[in-house]
């Protein structure tokens, strides 16, 4: 069986290669707006994270330890149905995770830096947060591991769920009929990554949409809304370091301001944006500005 250190050295020199095949493809475009420094930066969140890989900081390994030391049963992967009901348990387990990063803004922090590039590029796929070891999203995996699947075995799936995500990260790949219907796709993903008030929060499947139509998540690309990307408040630095850390400074300045440690606690548990004074910026706050300002041009040209 091939190792999963195999597995991410021939997917990251795989993903690398498309993107930089990619981008140069996209310069030499009539009316190019291409933003090498957005590629750049990808890269150094790639390398940064190679690097920490080797600290022994991931919380991941003592969470799987103790899910795998409690486990109920131990799964054997050596049937079809086994391997299918794997597949679907960790697309749930991750569309959890992943509307988790973007509802709470402890996992914000690490998940802003992957919907910081304020244009849509292969490269983006691989700007993943430096900090993702220590926030511990593993968390969100382990029900798998208590329920008898092997710790590199959810790791592994969760790779290949990854690498399937590296295409969703284009423009240029439009609607792609039926398979919109079951399949993550570069248009459901475009919206993902959409700061427009109509896209924000939507879409957060790995492989399947199915989670998304099911608990109410999916939004589908509009041809007259098209998506602006990035943060709803652009990050426009070039330095890595405050790429990767501005959203932990900025909830750890809101946290030593609170005035009480309610508010504290929900600075870091609630959604990004919002503010105890109720005129915060979260998803909904800005979908009802946004609604507000609409309703008062339908007036005016009324
Ligand atoms: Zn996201
Ligand atoms: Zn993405």
């Amino acid at each position: 069986m091939v190792s999963t250190g195999t597995m991410m050295a021939w997917g990251t020199g795989f993903v690398v290669a498309a993107a930089m095949i990619e981008a140069w493809v996209l310069t030499r475009k009539p009316n190019a707006n291409f933003d090498w420094n957005e590629v750049m930066l990808s890269f150094a969140d790639l390398i940064g994270r190679k690097l920490l890989a080797f600290l022994p900081i991931s919380l991941a390994a003592p969470i799987f330890d103790f899910a795998w030391e409690h486990r109920i049963h131990t799964m054997s992967m050596h049937s079809v149905l086994a391997v299918l009901l794997l597949f679907i348990g960790q697309e749930f387990c991750y569309y959890w995770y992943h509307r988790a990063s973007h509802r709470i803004r402890f996992f914000w922090a690490t998940h802003a830096v992957h919907h910081s590039p304020n244009q849509l590029t292969l490269s983006t796929a691989f700007r993943l947060g430096w900090t993702g070891k220590l926030a511990g999203p593993a968390m969100f995996f382990a029900p798998l591991v208590f329920l008898g699947v092997r710790p590199e075995v959810v790791m592994a799936t969760l790779m290949i769920n990854l690498l399937y995500q590296f295409w969703l990260h284009t423009t240029w790949i439009p609607k792609l009929g039926w398979f919109e219907y079951l399949f993550n796709t570069p248009s459901a993903h475009r919206v993902h990554h959409a700061s427009n008030a109509e896209y924000l929060d939507a879409n957060f499947g790995g492989v399947l949409v199915i989670f998304d139509r099911l608990f109410g998540t999916y939004v589908e690309e509009r041809e007259d809304v098209p998506c602006v990307y990035g943060l709803t408040t652009p990050t426009r630095s070039r330095n890595p370091f405050v790429v990767e850390f501005e959203h932990w400074v900025s909830l750890g300045r809101d946290v030593l301001k609170s005035k009480n440690p309610l508010t504290a606690i929900s600075f870091i548990l609630r959604p990004p944006g919002w503010n105890p004074e109720g005129r915060g910026q979260t998803a909904e706050e800005l979908r009802q500005q946004a609604n507000a300002k609409m309703k008062v041009k339908v007036k005016v040209h009324a």
